[in-house]
C-alpha cells in the first residue's frame, strides 16, 4: 500500500497521477514480473536478489527491467512525503560536509534529476561514507553498483505529464522544495 493518501501530495502530484502511476504503471511492472518469474528459480527470491541476479544479463533484461522498476517505485513512494522532512543528526552533518548545506543538496539533486536525458531516476546515494547525487537511465538502480540509495525522484514522463506536461523542472523543484522524506 502507498504510505499516504492519493490526494496527499496535491497539487504537486494529483490523485489522478497517483492513480495511473501506482495503479497502472507500478502495478503493471509487478504483474509482469510475477508472470516472468513464475516456475523459475527466481520465483521465491527477494526483489533485491532478482535485480542483482539479472542485472547486465541481456537474456534476462525483461525480468531485470520489471524487477528494478518494482524496486524503484517501492523506494520512490517512500521517498515522498506530504510535508518536507528536515534532516537531523548524522545525516544533517553529512549533508553539510558533502554538499555545503541542505539548500546546496536540494539544488544538486534537482539539477541531476532535471538533466537526466529521457526516462530515468534522480538519486541521493551513499558511496562508502560519502553522500552523492546521481541519475540512472530507464530502470537502472544504484545498488547494482555498490551504492546505497537514500532517496529517489522518478523522472519518467508518467510521473508528471498529467500535472505539468513537459515542465519536468517545475515538478522536480516542487518535490525537492516540499515533498521529500
Ligand atoms: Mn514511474
Amino acid at each position: 500500500p502507498l504510505p499516504f493518501a492519493d490526494t496527499a501530495l496535491e497539487p504537486v502530484i494529483s490523485a489522478q497521477t497517483i492513480g495511473f502511476h501506482y495503479g497502472k504503471h507500478h502495478k503493471g511492472y509487478f504483474d509482469n514480473l510475477k508472470k516472468l518469474i513464475a516456475d523459475t528459480e527466481l520465483a521465491d527470491a527477494t526483489l533485491e536478489a532478482i535485480v542483482l541476479a539479472t542485472h547486465g544479463d541481456a537474456a534476462k533484461k525483461t525480468i531485470f527491467n520489471n524487477a528494478a522498476q518494482c524496486w524503484n517505485h517501492n523506494f520512490y513512494w517512500n521517498s515522498l512525503s506530504p510535508t518536507a522532512q528536515t534532516p537531523s543528526g548524522a545525516l544533517a552533518d553529512a549533508i553539510t560536509r558533502d554538499f555545503g548545506s541542505l539548500a546546496d543538496l536540494q539544488k544538486a539533486l534537482a539539477d541531476v534529476s532535471v538533466k537526466q536525458f529521457g526516462t530515468g531516476w534522480g538519486w541521493l546515494v551513499k558511496d562508502g561514507d560519502t553522500l552523492k547525487v546521481m541519475s540512472t537511465e530507464d530502470a537502472e538502480v544504484p545498488f547494482t553498483r555498490g551504492l546505497v540509495p537514500l532517496l529517489t525522484i522518478d523522472v519518467w514522463e508518467h510521473a508528471y505529464y498529467l500535472d505539468v506536461q513537459n515542465r519536468r523542472a517545475d515538478h522536480v523543484n516542487a518535490l525537492v522544495a516540499g515533498h521529500l522524506n
